[in-house]
């Protein structure tokens, strides 16, 4: 089984689309989705659909809570208040309905897999963006391996099986990591697909993985979308633009 790794769209519905056919040229199986569907973009109904279609484990984000009004948003910055609540009315009651029902975490996932929108001890909210913070959270998960979204960047957080020292590593593209070699030697990992919609790491293209269980090997991937096409969605409905430019930046 190949198993495609997408998280954070944020209603970016041309760069999830322009992943889904980047990864099925890779192939895959699967799809598993670890949150922040909505939010930000100009597409939140249709990147809920697609979504519903193709993946078979789906979380939900702090985004997608706060689209269903179970996050205060007083709690986000001004623009993305302003893209939640926009969000909110455009959600069909079907899409609502779908995001409802969505877990922040979900455990023992292709036995190896811990699932968790931003971290395994905070789900929703915690970000990992250091080796300091995901030390921490090795201690929250049983399985060799987490998978986590939310700071919408690509890294590696390697746990050391003698010392249990942490140090974060920058992923390289395009290069099979032998991941069951690293399971057997007891080295844990915490691993971020980094984002399909909204990069944050200084590379604006779309990020994705695909973790092949038959080889025992994990992938990362960039593919260039279609930045203007989403821009331009997003300026005919009116969203802020510190969010509109920010995506060619991929900060
Ligand atoms: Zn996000």
């Amino acid at each position: 089984m190949r198993y495609l790794i997408i998280s954070d769209i944020h209603a970016n519905a041309v760069a999830l689309e322009t992943v889904l056919e980047a990864a099925a040229v890779q192939g895959f199986d699967e799809v598993w989705c670890l949150g922040d569907i909505v939010g930000y973009g100009p597409d939140p109904n249709e990147c809920v659909e697609k979504v519903r279609d193709v993946a078979t484990v789906v979380l939900a984000g702090n985004h997608d809570w706060a689209a269903l009004g179970k996050l205060d948003v007083n709690d986000f910055n001004p623009e993305a208040r302003q893209a939640v609540e926009w969000t909110q009315e455009q959600l069909t009651d079907e899409s609502r309905a779908y995001l409802l029902q969505l877990p922040p975490r979900v455990d023992a996932v292709a036995e190896l897999f811990t699932l968790a929108h931003g971290s395994p001890r905070h789900p929703i909210w915690e970000y990992i963006l250091y080796p300091s913070t995901a030390s921490e959270n090795f201690e929250h998960f049983e399985t060799p391996f987490c998978l986590v979204g939310h700071t919408h960047q690509a890294v590696l957080f390697r746990r050391d099986p003698v010392d249990g020292a942490v140090q974060a590593l920058m992923p390289a593209l395009e290069y099979p990591l032998p991941l069951h070699r690293a399971a057997e030697q007891g080295v844990r990992l915490i691993i971020n697909p980094g984002s399909v919609g909204q990069p944050r790491d200084g590379d604006p293209r779309a990020s994705f993985a695909i973790y092949d269980a038959a080889q025992g090997v994990f992938t990362y991937y960039r593919v260039s979308y279609h930045i203007e096409e989403t821009q331009e969605r997003m300026r005919a409905v009116g969203l802020p633009e510190r969010l509109i430019t920010r995506l060619e930046y991929g900060w």
